[in-house]
């Protein structure tokens, strides 16, 4: 049985920890906050569809059905060469380390002026009480974009999907109070073609999606600031808005910084196809965190930082055992995504020789409603979990 330690309670964390402790092994999961956000579904809370509560599963909960130890505290700097973690409150050492702490974002002037979806949990509340101000109004101009990193493209392609999912909800919520023609959205990104990378046909098929929700469209120039109530652009025009909404492209987490990890030029840890980190043998980090190398489309994804996960458990599991067998998560890259309109959703898959996209009218917004009972509930052991997934 060895002492592991997992950095982060997401998607990422939670996993590794809930594999490793089935495994037998003495599992000790750190989080700053007390529970695991389920991003996914989160795009619901501005159109009051989920509350916050509805969205985050108990992290104390999970460790009690799961058998590993909770400890709520903040990471500042990490030694691998020593084996120890400094938290604010503590010191922990470990005989293996798994990162799992999800990833930054790239600096821009002016975030200050906008509010993104994809930052800390508890914006999506603040989301929700700006549209609600704009609904008492009765009118107004609403701005949402996602930027890049060009030095990590796998940093952008998700985050642009929830960009699109809240255009799509908050047309369809606009439409249902009667007051969608008051509205002005607008989708603004730098690319030329933002949102290719889920592949040639859905790209393509993205413009119908626009047309239908009433979506006005800004890309392919370069931000260079934003201000309040407004997003300035290269070219020197500008897109006046009373809500901007805007997810920056991903970057490293800051407390890397304070870590004697191998990182790449955008700030995320190396690691090789087993999630091992570069040159550290009872090192493995997992999602967000890490550098996804693989195809061009490859994806920061939710469901890719579960495989990833499971592949480290195996491997640390046969590694602790002094057994040669490996798993590799790179045969999983793929993108898959339902992303959903309020009113249906769009299946969407990438994968080396597929690209899928097909419209699912309604059943569409309630399989993903079903994924997030489903997510929910098998990790709490409610009920089964389906194999794969
Ligand atoms: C709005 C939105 C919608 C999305 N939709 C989809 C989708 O439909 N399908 C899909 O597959 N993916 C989706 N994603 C992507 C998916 O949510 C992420 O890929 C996933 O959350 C990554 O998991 P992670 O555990 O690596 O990081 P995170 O989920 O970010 O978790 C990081 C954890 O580390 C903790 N932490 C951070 N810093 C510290 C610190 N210093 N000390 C202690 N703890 C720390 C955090 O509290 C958190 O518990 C979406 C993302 C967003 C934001």
């Amino acid at each position: 049985m060895a002492n592991i330690l997992v950095l982060g309670g997401g998607f990422a964390g939670v996993e590794a920890a809930i594999k490793l402790s089935a495994e037998g092994h003495k599992v000790q999961l750190v989080s700053n906050r007390d529970y695991l956000f389920v991003y996914p579904i989160s795009i619901w809370i501005p159109v009051k569809k989920k509350s916050f509560y509805q969205v985050k599963i108990d992290l104390k909960l999970l460790a009690v059905k799961h058998q590993f130890i909770f400890i709520q505290d903040e990471v500042i700097a990490i030694s691998a060469k020593q084996k120890k973690v400094s938290l604010v409150n503590q010191e922990l050492s470990f005989e293996y380390l798994v990162v799992a702490m999800g990833m930054g974002k790239m600096p821009m002037s002016g975030l200050e002026y906008t509010h993104s979806i994809c930052g800390k949990p508890e914006e999506a509340e603040v989301i929700k009480r700006e549209l609600e101000k704009l609904v008492q109004q009765g009118h107004g101009k609403i701005a949402i974009g996602f930027g890049s990193n060009p030095k990590d493209p796998s940093a952008t392609a998700v985050r642009g999907g929830p960009a699109f999912e809240l255009l799509f909800n908050f047309s369809h919520y606009l439409k249902k109070l009667g007051l969608r023609n008051q509205f002005e959205l607008t989708f603004f990104a730098p690319m030329k073609e933002p949102g290719k990378k889920m592949g040639d046909k859905p790209y393509k098929k993205l413009d119908l999606f626009f047309e239908r929700y009433k979506i006005k469209i800004r890309k392919g120039q370069k931000i260079t600031r934003f201000e309040k109530n407004a997003v300035h652009f290269e070219d020197h025009t500008q897109l006046e808005s009373d809500l901007i909404i805007f997810i920056p492209g991903g970057s490293g987490h800051s407390v890397l910084a304070n870590s004697d990890l191998p990182l790449t030029d955008a700030g995320f840890i190396k690691i090789d196809e087993y999630c091992q980190v570069d040159d550290f043998e009872h090192v493995y980090a997992v999602g967000d965190i890490t550098s996804l190398t693989g195809p061009k489309w490859a994806a920061k994804q939710g469901h890719i930082a579960e495989v990833m996960a499971a592949a480290t458990a195996y491997n640390i599991n046969k590694h602790s055992k002094g057994k040669e067998k490996r798993k590799s998560f790179k045969a999983h890259l793929n993108i898959v995504c339902v992303m959903d309109s309020g009113d249906g959703a769009a299946f969407i898959m990438r994968k080396p020789d597929t690209e899928i996209i097909f419209p699912l009218p309604i059943i569409g917004h309630w399989m993903k409603k079903a994924w997030g009972f489903y997510y929910r509930n098998s990790k709490l052991k409610n009920i089964p979990r389906i194999p794969g997934m």
